[in-house]
């Protein structure tokens, strides 16, 4: 029979309070003011869900998971949220993730590490872990989350769930605690490439309150999915199954590759040499933004106050000393430099050039191609605690995700398998600009 609105509700927190003590998915749950939504008002009317903790939500603490902002209530919604809201979403509260949605790992939380649902023992991966972890526990129906660099796309690999980076611009970021700017976007991750279609549909759409926001057709996404690929030619670059990709999750990507033929896809492999300078010019990039973004927290117009300073100089200083945690300050410092005189000719402009190159890569390979495929993460899930002693090597962990935050481009992460431990695997596909409704049939044809 249907399942009414107070039954569904009532599960989630069911799930919530049997989970939320050893997932640690959410900061703030949200047990929702109870719901009078139209059921008819939209497919998302009455359905359980959570907001990434740094997606502004009126009078509901929003913290990006760090001290610095531990107390703060915005005064507005987020466009998102308010779509949603209009739509009849039910929020169960806000979720987890890596403070400042910095990390890979959703471990640099001020408010503790979260744990993936297939094995407690390892992380949930980041920057939404509390997003997919939530999902993938049954906790919510789907989870609003945002990508700069992957974070929606890594840790649903990591969880075994679906989710979708738009296009930049298709969404608007009005209310989205910043990052990086030039490559953040709010998507969602739910549990099927349809339920992804059918938030999109009410998430997209140009908004006067971001100007870089596109001024696209409310979405037909979920009406029009098919999982029938006839005719459709997928690349995959070769450059994404070389060293570092574990052999488990390349078998399980390639096999994705033949479910897409069994769909009448046209597969091959072709050469995206660009892809391999991704990384570094991902984290010049976005450090750089960031420095200039997290300018803003200083102690006196909002959140978190160190007491007991001097001047002003010393507010400033002692509030983001104690407000901000390492992987925060590292990339603040790290962003500071790049920007400095003297460096930016060498550092920044460089990779904004490398940027370019990357974007036109993808341009030439979308001529051949309506979409390509490539593995999600080098690796499945980490062991809590491996990932936070070496930075570096968790910054390489996003070798497959950030080029797609550079191009600015659409692309989605399904589930395509589980490696000897029992773990899931992730496999991505990437549209061209606008390309939604390719890159969720893609994923749709694997449900
Ligand atoms: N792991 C990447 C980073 O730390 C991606 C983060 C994100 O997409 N928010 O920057």
């Amino acid at each position: 029979g249907e399942v009414t609105q107070r039954e569904a509700v009532e599960a989630a927190s069911a799930r919530i309070a049997a989970t939320q003590g050893t997932l640690n998915t959410f900061i703030t749950p949200d047990g929702p003011a109870f719901p009078a939504a139209d059921l008819s008002a939209s497919p998302l009317a009455g359905v359980p869900m959570a907001y990434k903790d740094n997606i502004s939500t009126r009078g509901v603490k929003t913290t990006c998971a760090s001290k610095i902002l531990g107390d703060f209530q915005p005064p507005y919604d987020a466009t998102a949220v308010e779509r949603l809201s209009a739509a009849g979403a039910v929020s169960m509260g806000k979720l987890n993730m890596d403070e400042f949605a910095m990390g890979s790992t959703s471990e640099t939380s001020w408010y503790g590490s979260v744990r993936n649902p297939w094995d407690t023992g390892r992380a949930a991966g980041g920057s939404s872990g509390g997003a997919a972890a939530a999902v993938a526990a049954g906790q919510v129906w789907y989870a609003i989350a945002s990508d700069t660099g992957g974070s929606i796309r890594q840790p649903a690999a990591h969880c075994g769930v679906t989710g979708m980076k738009p296009t930049y611009g298709a969404v608007s970021r009005y209310g989205l605690i910043a990052y990086a700017s030039s490559l953040d976007q709010l998507g969602p991750i739910a549990r099927s490439a349809a339920d992804c279609a059918a938030v999109l549909d009410v998430m997209m759409g140009g908004d006067p309150r971001d100007g870089t926001s596109l001024d696209i057709p409310a979405g037909k996404l979920l009406a029009s999915l098919s999982g029938d690929l006839r005719g459709r030619r997928v690349g995959i670059p070769a450059d994404c199954f070389g060293d570092g990709l574990d052999g488990e999750v390349s078998r399980a990507v390639l096999a994705a590759a033949e479910v897409l033929k069994g769909r009448g896809a046209q597969v091959e492999t072709f050469a995206l040499p660009a892809v391999r300078y991704a990384v570094p010019a991902y984290y010049i990039i976005a450090c750089a933004e960031a420095s200039s973004n997290l300018s803003r927290f200083d102690g006196v117009k909002y959140g978190w106050r160190a007491e007991g300073y001097g001047d002003l100089n010393d507010l400033y200083c002692a509030t983001r000393t104690g407000g901000f945690g390492r992987e925060v300050k590292r990339r603040i410092l790290l962003g500071t430099f790049v920007l400095s005189a003297g460096y930016y000719d060498a550092y920044y402009k460089k990779a904004l050039q490398v940027k370019a190159v990357i974007k036109r890569a993808f341009d030439e390979a979308f001529e051949k191609y309506d979409l390509l495929l490539t593995p999600v993460t080098p690796a499945t899930a980490p062991r809590l605690g491996e990932s936070l002693s070496d930075p570096l090597k968790m910054y390489l962990g996003d070798v497959y995700t950030v080029s797609v935050n550079l191009a600015g481009l659409p692309a989605a992460s399904m589930p395509c398998g589980f490696d000897a431990q029992g773990l899931p695997i992730g496999a991505q596909l990437i549209g061209p600009a606008l390309g939604e409704q390719a890159v969720l049939d893609g994923a749709h044809a694997f449900q």
